[in-house]
């Protein structure tokens, strides 16, 4: 049995680089149209003129995911071209890690802003146009430490963990219209957000590992992939962690 997303049309938040860039190109690979949503417009515009290099289809679309007029005037530029969304990643993170103590307000804010608020305006948007067609799948991309917590970074845990509470609500509300909402808890993956690490944490998260390596950016987006499949299409409200064993035993 193969996989296809043929006649799907997916956004894809964060898209510019990373674990985005690599879930926007493995939808694209399936066979979805994908708009890929970033903050730098350079580099939206290079991902997704890459995807239709490969072959595939994408349009480049620059906006800040805690901007709500920007965000909805984003799905509604989409909805003009390909008349139809049935694919959301809410996969735009950031970090502003500290101890509690020393954390800033703006810290502590604008984490909760892009993470949480980001999500929310999103899939608010995309819900509507969804609900028209009766089919929808909603990724939110948490985190591992949303489950077990992460000393010096109560903002990126609180916002991971209200996630997966998010993601549970919204299977709740729209799974009656054949729409499916899901969270991914990566543990750590190799991306521009952990090669910041210390060389000391970095070898201490290593040796915590069970599979003894950091997982790739595609082994995130293969997740993503098959919950956006029909071969997920009874799976709602639910955490796929993908940390090669780092919470197995905890
Ligand atoms: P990254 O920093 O490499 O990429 C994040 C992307 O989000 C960038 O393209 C950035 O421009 C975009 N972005 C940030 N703020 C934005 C905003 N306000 N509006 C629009 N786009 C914005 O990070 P990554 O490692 O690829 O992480 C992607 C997601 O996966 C994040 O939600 C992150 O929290 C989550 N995650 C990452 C890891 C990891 O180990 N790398 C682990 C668990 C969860």
């Amino acid at each position: 049995m193969t996989i296809t997303l043929e006649g799907r049309v997916a956004l894809v938040t964060g898209a510019g680089r990373g674990i985005g860039e690599a879930i926007a190109r493995t939808l694209a690979t399936a066979g979805a149209r994908v708009a890929v949503l970033s903050r730098t417009e350079a580099n939206a515009q290079q991902v997704a003129h890459q995807i239709r290099e490969a072959g595939g289809e994408a349009m480049a679309i620059t906006a800040d995911v805690s901007d709500a007029s920007a965000v909805e005037k984003a799905i509604e530029t989409l909805l003009e071209r390909w008349e139809r969304l049935d694919i959301l990643v809410n996969n735009a993170g950031i970090t502003r890690d500290t101890l509690l103590l020393r954390m800033k307000d703006e810290d502590w804010d604008r984490v909760l802003e892009v993470n949480l608020r980001g999500a929310f305006i999103a899939t608010r948007a995309a819900l509507k146009p969804m609900l028209r067609q009766r089919w929808g799948r909603i990724i939110n991309i948490s985190s591992v430490v949303g489950l077990t917590g992460n000393v010096g970074q109560a903002n990126y845990v609180a916002s991971k963990a209200a996630l997966i509470g998010f993601t549970r609500t919204v299977a709740l509300e729209v799974g009656s219209r054949n729409i499916t909402c899901n969270a991914i808890a990566p543990g750590l993956i190799e991306t521009d957000m952990t090669r910041a690490l210390s060389e000391q944490v970095r070898e201490y998260a290593l040796q915590r590992i069970p599979l003894g390596r950091f997982g790739t950016p595609n082994e995130v987006a293969f997740g993503v992939l098959f919950l956006c499949s029909e071969l997920a299409s009874y799976i709602t409200g639910q955490v796929l962690i993908i940390d090669g064993g780092l919470t197995a035993g905890l």
